[in-house]
C-alpha cells in the first residue's frame, strides 16, 4: 500500500511537470504544436486469414507456406498474414465472400461454379470472387481397405464410403465420380459426410470400407492412411470419359504410388483432377493483393520448395485453371512481371 502511495506520488508529479512543459513550449512556439512527433509512427498492420482445408491435407501447408513467405516481408508490406484450418473449399468461398476470411484455397472446379452460379451456389452466382494465381494439381483419391473386397470402383456398392463434410470440395468431385459409374450415393452405399482429417484414422479402425479425398500427393492424411496395419490399396477411377467431356475444370490425373510405400498398388494410379487455386474478394485492397502475389512468385524457388506437391509448378502455369476474374492487384503484378 505504501509502495503503491508512494509511486502514485511520483507519477503524479510526472504528469505534473509534464503538463507544465506542454504550456511552457505551446506559449512560446505555438506553430511547433503540429510538427512530427519524435518517433515516426510504424505503418498500421493490415492482419489477413487465409482459409485451407484440414490440417493433413496440403491447402493448410499451403496457407503457411504463402503466409511465411508474406510475413518475411512485414516491415514492407505491414502485412500479417494467419491461417486458419477449415471445412475445404466451399467453406472457404463462403467465408471469403462474406469477409469472415481474406482469402482462401479452393479448388479450381470450385471457383468455376461459384463464378457462375452452379452447384452450391445454383442461381447465386458469387461475383465478387476474385483469382490470384493456381498452386498444385489435386486428385480425386479413392483409398479402400484391401479386406473390404473392394478392387474396383463398382465394387463401392454396398460399402461403407466417405464422400467428404459439405463444406468440402471434393463432396461433389465423389458424387461425380459416383454418378459417372452408375451409381448414387444414397441407394448404392452407405455415404459419410465426415471430414478428411477424419477418414484415416476411420478406416483403420475398420469404420468405415473407404474414403474420397480431392487432395494433391505427397498429403499427410494419404500416408496416415497407407501406413497403418489395416493394409489399404488406391482404386483407379477410369470411367470418367463423359465427365471430362462435361465439365471443362474436369483432366485426366494420375496418384503417384511410389509416394506412399505402404500402399497396395504397385503403379501408378488413374483419376482424374482438379487444380488448388488461391482466391479473394473483390473487396480486398489491391495494395494487399498485389504485395502477396508479388512475394509468392518473386520468391518462386523458396516457395515450390515449401511442399513437394509443387514440383510440377512453373510462373507460367499458376495463371492456368483460373475462372473467376483475376484481382486488379495480381493483375497489375502479372502485367510488371511480364508474366501477362
Ligand atoms: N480439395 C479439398 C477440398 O476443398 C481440400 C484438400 C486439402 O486440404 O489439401 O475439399
Amino acid at each position: 500500500m505504501k509502495k503503491f502511495l508512494i509511486l502514485s506520488i511520483v507519477l503524479f508529479s510526472g504528469f505534473a511537470m509534464l503538463a507544465a512543459c506542454g504550456q511552457g513550449e505551446q506559449a512560446q512556439a505555438p506553430q511547433q504544436q503540429a510538427a512530427a512527433p519524435a518517433q515516426p509512427e510504424k505503418p498500421k498492420t493490415t492482419f489477413v486469414t487465409i482459409g485451407t482445408g484440414g490440417i493433413t491435407g496440403v491447402y493448410y501447408p499451403t496457407g503457411g507456406a504463402i503466409a511465411k513467405i508474406v510475413n518475411a516481408k512485414k516491415d514492407v508490406y505491414g502485412i500479417r498474414a494467419t491461417v486458419e484450418s477449415t471445412g475445404g473449399s466451399v467453406f472457404n468461398v463462403n467465408a471469403v465472400m462474406a469477409g469472415d476470411l481474406q482469402f482462401g484455397v479452393v479448388q479450381s472446379d470450385r471457383q468455376y461454379q461459384a463464378i457462375k452460379g452452379l452447384a452450391e451456389w445454383e442461381g447465386n452466382p458469387q461475383d465478387d470472387l476474385r483469382a490470384c494465381f493456381s498452386i498444385h494439381p489435386e486428385s480425386i483419391t479413392l483409398v479402400a481397405a484391401v479386406d473390404s473386397g473392394i478392387q474396383s470402383f463398382n465394387d463401392l456398392k454396398g460399402k461403407r464410403v466417405n464422400i467428404g463434410n459439405p463444406g468440402s470440395g471434393q463432396r461433389q468431385n465423389s458424387i461425380d465420380a459416383i454418378e459417372a459409374a452408375g451409381m448414387n450415393i444414397d441407394s448404392d452405399m452407405i455415404a459419410e459426410g465426415i471430414k478428411a482429417a477424419e477418414a484415416p484414422g476411420l478406416l483403420q479402425d475398420g469404420r468405415i470400407d473407404a474414403f474420397f479425398y480431392t487432395v494433391g500427393h505427397p498429403s499427410g492424411a494419404i500416408k496416415e492412411a497407407t501406413a497403418g496395419a489395416r493394409k489399404v490399396r488406391f482404386i483407379p477411377i477410369t470411367q470418367v470419359d463423359t465427365l471430362l467431356q462435361q465439365y471443362p475444370y474436369y483432366a485426366k490425373a494420375s496418384i503417384p504410388v511410389a509416394q506412399y510405400p505402404g500402399a497396395e498398388n504397385k503403379e501408378d494410379v488413374q483419376t482424374f483432377g482438379v487444380k488448388a487455386t488461391f482466391v479473394t474478394s473483390a473487396k480486398v485492397p489491391e495494395e494487399v493483393v498485389y504485395a502477396i502475389v508479388k512475394e509468392v512468385f518473386d520468391n518462386f524457388d523458396t516457395f515450390t520448395k515449401l511442399h513437394p506437391a509443387y514440383a510440377g509448378l512453373t510462373k507460367q502455369n499458376m495463371l492456368e485453371g483460373l475462372s473467376a476474374p483475376l484481382h486488379p492487384g495480381a493483375e497489375k503484378y502479372y502485367k510488371e512481371a511480364g508474366l501477362m
